[in-house]
This record gives structure tokens, sequence and C-alpha cells, in this order.
């Protein structure tokens, strides 16, 4: 994966944690274990109280915690270039260090769009100089996303990009999209998808449902992604092309993937926290950190998002970090931009609110926290000896109210904003390096 995303890097760590419970399901790990990093590399995985560490070595004791392989997110928004006062490359990269994160993938709709080679070596190299974490950057489909002229992805792919998306936007044109994916052959990297029928969802503020009816909003049917999911499946299949779903939120949407997999569609999907844990009635107060696209749904899909996470219609999650400024967002709910921020809460509101009461197992959340990026062809962390220490430890005991002291990203628009949270990522380290401390929570 060299070449393939940008990072500072920093000093290696030499790091004893002692006694946390060890998490990882690709490692069959799950007990109360010593993990030893020397010189940024995981060196010891011994029985709890059996490593003895140097001098040089930091000892995190921590008995009540959770270590588990650092996360990766597939889709994410840094604001640069362009819009930098939302957000930077190293205040995104800074809040997923906090979240617990060693890897996070870039959307490419900034201002200008990063559709050609020129435009992505410029974003590989700021992340070089000011990236916390490695950020990997992906390419558009189609040139200034405006959805007509496909982009010089193989030139793109040869430039380090991760795969390719216009997300923000579908491609409405299924023949251009067709041509994307017979590129692919030749290029590589996947295609991953927003999928939204503009000619349904009319940009519509919110879910087409009770919700909408009762504030006399326009809203958005929830047809308007699955009818798309089933076109671009169906286009996928045809080229047998690999393709991502991005940010599904519907039951249909749902039952649309689980059937194309089981008939061999080479299709990746991913879920968002505020999909698994919100519904439209959190846009009952016309609260516009809850306006994100696609729209906060019903109860009945929220349900399906979890079930099929759960299973594995759904491999991963995506936080769709997507911060705005204040004066954007404190405008009217109909004119405020979509999305919410994500990074600094997604493990521990999932943890609060889908572990704790038994709804995921948490060697499960976990895999699917880490696996964002092999769709867009990284590897996934492990705690094993010989790697890289890539690793997030969580308080199971910190008690904490999200946003109540302030945010790591430069912006605020969190729809968890004021959620009382139980566990708190309180180290991180991503690429053998210490990127994260408790003492940085805020
Ligand atoms: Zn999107
Ligand atoms: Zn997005």
């Amino acid at each position: 994966m060299n070449g393939r995303f940008g990072w500072k890097g920093g000093t290696p760590a030499n790091v004893l944690i002692t006694g946390a419970r060890v998490v990882d399901p690709r490692e069959n790990l799950d007990q109360q274990m010593d993990v030893l990093v020397a010189d940024g590399i995981i060196t010891q995985i011994a029985a709890a109280g059996s490593i003895t560490a140097g001098d040089s070595t930091i000892t995190v004791q921590d008995a009540g915690s959770i270590l588990m392989p650092a996360f990766t997110d597939p889709h994410i928004h840094l604001r640069t270039p362009g819009q930098e006062h939302k957000e930077t490359i190293a205040s995104g990269t800074m809040a997923a260090a906090a979240g617990g994160y060693c890897l996070v993938i870039a959307m490419p709709n900034t201002t200008p769009v990063i559709d050609g080679p020129d435009l992505l070596r410029g974003i590989l190299a700021r992340a070089n100089e000011t990236a916390v974490i490695p950020m990997a950057q992906t390419g558009a489909i189609t040139r200034d996303l405006a959805g007509t002229e496909l982009t010089e992805m193989a030139t793109m792919m040869d430039t380090g990009a991760a795969g390719f998306t216009d997300d923000g936007i579908a491609v409405r044109d299924a023949g251009v999209l067709r041509r994307a994916l017979r590129y692919q052959a030749v290029a590589g990297g996947v295609i991953a998808l927003h999928e939204e029928d503009t000619a349904l969802s009319m940009g519509a503020p919110i879910n087409e449902g009770v919700v909408s009816a009762r504030l006399g909003l326009r809203g958005q049917p929830g047809s308007a992604e699955s009818t798309m999911i089933a076109r671009d499946c169906a286009l996928a299949r045809m080229e047998n092309a690999a393709i991502h779903i991005q940010h599904v939120s519907t039951y249909e949407s749902v039952e649309v993937i689980r059937r194309e997999k089981a008939q061999g569609t080479r299709v990746t999907a991913e879920a968002s926290p505020h999909h698994l844990l919100l519904t439209e009635e959190a846009c009952s107060t016309l609260d516009s950190r809850a306006k994100m696209n696609p729209p906060l749904r019903t109860e009945v899909d929220r349900n399906a998002v979890i079930a099929g996470l759960v299973d594995g219609t759904l491999d991963c999650v995506a936080t769709d970090h997507a911060p705005h400024s204040d004066d954007e967002k404190s405008q009217p709910f109909e004119d405020a931009p979509f999305g919410t921020t994500g990074l600094e809460t997604s493990f521990a509101v999932l943890y609060d609110e889908l572990v704790t009461p038994g709804l995921i197992e948490l060697g499960v959340l976990v895999e699917r926290m880490t696996s964002g990026c092999v769709p867009f062809g990284f590897e996934p962390p492990t705690v094993a000896v010989g790697e890289p220490a890539n690793l997030a430890l969580f308080d199971t005991r910190a008690e904490w109210t999200a946003g109540e002291t302030g945010w790591v990203s430069m912006s605020s628009n969190s729809c968890f904003t004021g959620r009382a949270m139980s566990g708190r990522i309180s180290l991180t380290l991503a690429g053998g390096v210490i990127v994260h401390t408790a003492e940085a929570n805020r």
C-alpha cells in the first residue's frame, strides 16, 4: 500500500499495555493480555502480567480497557482544498486519531474536485506534511462530478488513488457508470457509489414520511436509494466489476444488497453510525445537525441496517464525517448543508447503544470498524506479533458527554452532541506512532 496514502509519520513508540481485554476477531483474540510495542512494532502478546518492560517503555496499566486493532474509515470528508474553514487534513486526521482510527479515506468532492493526477499528487504531498494518521484519497469518477466525462482513472491509480467516487451525488447516467465499470478492468480501483435518484429525491432535506408530513417539508423516498442500488448492482454484475455502496440507509437497500451478494455480485457496502442509531424523529425539532444525505429514516429502516451490519450484508462502518461551519448549519433547516461529523464519537456511541444492550457482539463491531479499508485494497490492521502497532485502547469507565468541552474537529455539527456516553478512546497508535492519548481528551 506504499504510495497510496499520505502521512507525516512520527517517532516509533515503545509502549507496554498490560491487562487490557484484547479483542481482535481476525486473530481469534478475546482475553486479558499484555501487548508490547517496541520501535512501533508489536513484539510480544502474552498472558496478563507476564511481560516486563525496560525503562524507556511507557507502561499503560489498564484492566478496565479494551484493546483493539485501530479503526479504518472508508468515507470521510476533509475540506482540503477549498473549504479549510470547515476542516483541514491536520484537524480532520487529529479528530480521527481521537476516535481510534489509523487510516481514513477521503472523498474527492472538494473545491476544486480531485479529478486528475496533479490534484491528487498535491493532496498526498500535503498529507505527507500534515496528516496525523495515514490518509488515503479517492479520485472522482467523472470530471468535476458532472456525471458526463470519465476522469483519467488509470493515471490516478498510478498516482496513488484509493479508488473512485462521485460522492455527494449519484452517477445519474447508467451508460457513464457502465463505461467507468469497464474501465476498472484496466485501471483498477473500486468504484464507490452515493446512491440517490434525484428524480425521486428532488434534493429534499428529510426522509419522506410522517415527520416530513408533520413539518410540511418535502421528503426523499427510500426508493430514491434502493432503486439506484439495484440498477448499479445489475451493471456491476454485467461488467464483473467491484462496487462499494456508500451509507446504506433503508430496509429495501439492505434487501437488494443481500440478494446481490447471494448471487455473487462483487458488491460491498457501508453503514453509518447515524443511520444505525437515529431515525427521522431526530429532525422533529428542525435541528440541522440531524440533516444528512441520505436522510435519517424510520425505525424499520434503522433495524434493517443494524441487521445488515450484524450478518455482514453491510461490510463496515463509515462515519461519512462531513464538517460544516456554524454559520452554514445555523441556517434554516431547508437551507442548511447536509452532513454530520462523526470521527470522534463513532466507536463510543456504537459500543454504548449496540454492544452494551447486546444488539451486536463486540468482536463483530470491531471487525466492521476495521474492515472499511478492504474494498479499497488496504490490509486491515491486526493485533499480531510482527505487525506495525495500529491499536485503539477504549476506557470502558470513562463517562463523558459528546461535545461538552468542544471537539477536535474544526466543526461542531455532530448529530450526537449532548449525548452521555460510557467509554472513550484513551490511546491510539497508527503505524507504530502514538497519535492520541487520554490527556488530549477534553
Ligand atoms: Zn454521500
Ligand atoms: Zn459522503
